[in-house]
């Protein structure tokens, strides 16, 4: 009989697929049988495993992409931190077994990922498990390799997955993931989405015993075990997995074009330059957001660095247009090496603009990066989390200085378009206030957070994240009218564009400008096609 549940969506995609079900090797974190032992054979047992385990994970970051690698050195870096191991020498100095000593010292840090409240730290607690087990295994003379598998596509059904795990999994077309557990903001996700593996997290308790076949809905979040005969018929005549990944798709190099002929400006939204390797940039119309929080994930980057990052999409683009949003720390982006605030309420908090406005010397290493960029190519800035017409103000003022720091020091730089990210509800409301914004973009993901006071990565209130709710709508319609009165460009980002399900509102609501996930663009170029304008 076939079994439902719903969980919260981490890559998009369909897949119907026989079901494998991955068992934890270890019971979490469980030393092997030790016995009391002497502390100075404990200790260099310890360093070996722990040696051995960094060894392991850098054989992984050898045959990786540089996003899979950069995931992999994170590891290797905490795992290579002092500070990790520190408890458990101490443990070790005063009788316990290395194994034991080591689950003691990681156990505290892992709790406190996991009760952190932020869904970006408690998503990085599954890299430490992986990595408490990794020099677990080497104790016990078990050392993680390469998972079995059955050949073929397949839905893996696990607790929760490591990135090492993910990277030593053949993902054949037609794959996906099911986690009882496991975050939309993990690691993890980040891979399957830019890999066009639909995944879906928090599933809750799901027995896998008697279940062969699984449909993995990552649009939605649904997830069915053993679906019937009408279900699997359906399943058939849908795009499997993310379109835009399947070669010989037609729709990706086609036009993005409704029914009725009204041709739609559809743009991408990028984590990463990576997401672009093997994409024509001829599907597309151009990069509507590119989510510079990706260029902070070691610490922050230089002057110089970012120039060249936000030069290659430029350079990718050739000629179309690319949005750069300026960096969207806190809320759910905390960003290694930033001390963000402590706050009892970091989307509501000093995130986005109003951190880098608070940071002026931060920001204008990025803002003198992207006005060197703007000579190279079409390319707009667009300012996160804005709230007050005085934001976007400071803000110019400061990309003015930095053209002008840039020029005097006989640097080539163009200032270009500022933007406003329209996310924030008293902007939706009032977008007449700020009409000197060169274009707004709507992004849809913080806004229904904010209009239907119901948090982005909370599974438990996620049908309250309803973007399609009409208090969302009227606002997406009414900052539509209000651009077209002012003569201010009107796009959305938001994750509601790449929802097959939406489109059709937000061509009512009057927006002819989208930009989607790469996995999504097939898709919603085909959904397109089978709607109307209603043009006369
Ligand atoms: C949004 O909020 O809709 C958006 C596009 O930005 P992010 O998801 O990065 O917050
Ligand atoms: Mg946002």
């Amino acid at each position: 009989m076939a079994t439902e549940r719903k969980g919260q969506s981490a890559a998009p995609g369909l897949a119907l697929a026989p079901l494998e079900e991955l068992l934890p090797t270890l019971s979490p974190g469980s030393p092997a049988q030790e016995t009391k032992a002497d502390p100075d054979a404990e200790r260099s047992r310890l360093e070996q495993a722990i040696r051995a385990a960094i060894g392991g994970l850098n054989a992984l970051v050898a045959q990786a992409d540089s996003e899979a690698g950069e995931i992999l050195a994170f590891q290797v870096a905490m795992l290579e931190d002092p500070n990790l191991a520190e408890p458990a020498w101490q443990a070790i100095a005063t009788g316990s077994p290395a194994g034991s000593a080591w689950t003691l010292a990681t156990a505290p840090l892992i709790a406190d990922f996991e009760g952190s409240g932020d869904a970006l730290f408690a998503s990085r607690a599954s890299d430490l498990c992986d990595l408490r087990d990794r020099v677990l295994a080497e104790l016990n003379g078990t050392p993680a390799g390469p998972l079995k598998q059955q050949p073929g596509a397949t839905v893996l059904l696990a607790d929760d997955l490591s990135p090492s795990q993910f990277l030593s999994w053949t993902w054949h077309p037609g794959s996906a993931i099911a986690l009882r557990r496991g975050s939309a903001a993990s690691h993890l996700a980040l891979l399957a989405r830019s890999r066009g593996i639909p995944m879906v997290v928090g599933l809750g308790p799901l027995d896998a015993a008697g279940h062969q076949l699984a449909l993995v809905d990552g649009d939605s979040g649904r997830v069915v075990l053993s679906p019937d005969p009408v279900e699997q018929a359906r399943m058939a005549h849908a795009p499997k997995g993310p379109a835009s990944l399947s070669a010989g798709d037609p729709y990706v190099m086609g036009p993005a074009r409704t029914g009725d002929g009204v041709a739609i400006n559809l743009q991408l939204n990028i984590n990463g330059v990576e997401e672009l390797a093997g994409l024509n940039p001829g599907c597309c119309d151009g990069i509507g957001l590119v989510r510079s929080e990706f260029l902070f994930s070691q610490g922050l980057p230089r002057e110089d660095q970012q120039f060249q990052a936000y030069r290659r999409i430029l350079e990718w683009a050739n000629g179309r247009s690319v949005t750069i949003r300026t960096l969207d720390a806190g809320g759910d982006k905390p960003i290694p090496g930033l001390s963000l605030p402590e706050e009892a309420n970091p989307f509501l908090g000093c995130r986005g603009l109003r951190f880098s406005l608070a940071h002026p010397a931060l920001f204008e290493v990025q803002l003198r990066a992207l006005a060197r960029a703007a000579c190279e190519g079409d390319l707009r800035i667009l300012l996160p989390m804005v709230t007050l017409p005085a934001e976007l103000d400071a803000a110019s003022a400061l990309l003015d200085k930095a053209v002008a720091d840039l020029r005097s020091e006989g640097l080539p730089a163009s200032r270009p378009p500022l933007g406003v990210m329209v996310e924030v509800p008293a902007v939706a409301i009032k977008p007449e206030l700020f009409s000197s914004a060169a274009f707004f973009s709507i992004g849809s993901n913080d806004l229904t957070q904010y209009v239907m006071a119901a948090a982005r990565d909370n599974t438990s209130v996620s049908s309250l994240h309803d973007c399609a709710h009409p208090a969302v709508t009227v606002l997406i319609e009414q900052v539509v009218q209000a651009g077209a009165s002012l003569g201010i460009p009107v796009s959305l980002c938001g994750d509601m564009a790449g929802d097959p399900n939406h489109l059709a509102a937000l061509l009512n609501a009057g927006l002819r400008r989208l930009s989607v996930a790469p996995a999504w663009l097939g898709t919603t170029k085909r959904h397109l096609a089978q709607l109307s304008c209603g043009r006369s």
